[in-house]
């Protein structure tokens, strides 16, 4: 009896602190993340399109990203950008930042897509992970106007800032090696390092190959963020409701391994930043074909990440 009660104030609990974001996310999530409703709030059906790096298609890409941030968010997100060529192509990261720190919480995924197979969109890769990250940022921006006390120890006393980055050139031109992949990341690491910003990151969110029809398990990589993977599972249990969940905190092989993906984490996981690689693995099967396209995107998949991510970092700041 007094263990269910327990349990019982447990849940109500837990959806108490839920109650504001519901309401939010029942409001946002289906226009701003549906397959089948275009329209100006939409921010998923902008990345169904070829994002090579230098190409007309990256700059109106890049134009939709910083247009989101600058027109359509009330607060003030900070833009840089980050552009270098190199091999003949233009490269341009985009960071936004809301407030700074003393230290910083990243979220980053990339926004190019591949050469070939000419036509290629990158449905999963990643271009719903840019999408993702762009609800974050409307989700936090709503926050920041009208619920600034639930971000009170960021605001108030933790000092921890935020960045939100797109990456360029995390593909290769040709075929994947250290040297042909992560333009874009490995540009900005150093760029970050020569500004003495990497030792101030606690921790390197980056989302990856998300959002695919496959029921794919997106397993714990790095022991320096496995606690950070168990408070994203504990809110995915309570979004799932016990179904179809891609975190499993027990599964420990992939964690005993270390970490063998190669993405654009590695210049500042090999610079000592914490990571937290959000990324399936198994990839799935629709991985750098032309079938990683629309018609293969799970709009309720991402809609679930899209929630897990923004209860993510208010967590991340309450912690
Ligand atoms: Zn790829």
């Amino acid at each position: 009896m007094m263990l269910g009660l327990v349990i019982l104030l447990w849940i109500s609990v837990v959806f108490a602190e839920n109650l504001n974001f519901c309401a939010y996310h029942r409001d946002n999530l289906r226009r701003s993340l549906s397959l089948g409703s275009p329209g100006p709030d939409n921010l998923l059906l902008p990345f169904n399109g070829t994002r090579i790096p230098g190409s007309q298609e990256s700059i109106d890409i890049q134009i939709f990203i910083k247009e989101f941030f600058g027109e359509k968010l009330s607060n003030d997100w900070s833009l840089e950008v980050d552009s270098f060529e190199e091999k003949g192509y233009n490269f341009t990261n985009l960071v936004f930042t809301p407030f700074n720190g003393d230290t910083f919480l990243v979220l980053a995924a990339h926004y190019d897509t591949k050469i070939e197979p000419k036509g290629f969109i990158g449905a999963t890769d990643s271009g719903a992970s840019c999408a993702i990250l762009l609800y974050v940022a409307k989700f936090l921006d709503q926050i920041l106007t009208s619920d600034r006390d639930l971000l009170n120890p960021w605001l108030l006393g933790s000092n921890v800032g935020l960045k939100i980055v797109f990456f360029d050139g995390e593909e290769a031109l040709e075929y994947w090696t250290a040297e042909d992949s992560i333009y874009g990341s490995k540009h900005l690491a150093e760029k970050w390092k020569n500004q003495g910003l990497l030792d101030r990151i606690d921790l390197f969110v980056l989302l990856d190959l998300l959002g695919s029809q496959e029921q794919l398990p997106v397993h714990s990589y790095h022991r320096s963020s496995h606690a950070y993977y168990e408070v994203l599972s504990d809110i995915e249990r309570v979004i799932a409701k016990g179904r179809d969940r891609s975190l499993n905190p027990s599964e420990l092989q992939y964690l005993m391994k270390g970490p063998f993906l190669d993405d654009d984490h590695r210049p500042f996981y090999e610079a000592g930043v914490s990571v937290l690689h959000l990324i399936p693995f198994p990839f799935p099967s629709v991985w750098h074909k032309l079938e990683d396209n629309f018609e293969n995107l799970d709009e309720t998949k991402i809609q679930r990440w899209a929630v897990m991510m923004s209860e993510f970092v208010v967590k991340f700041v309450n912690s």
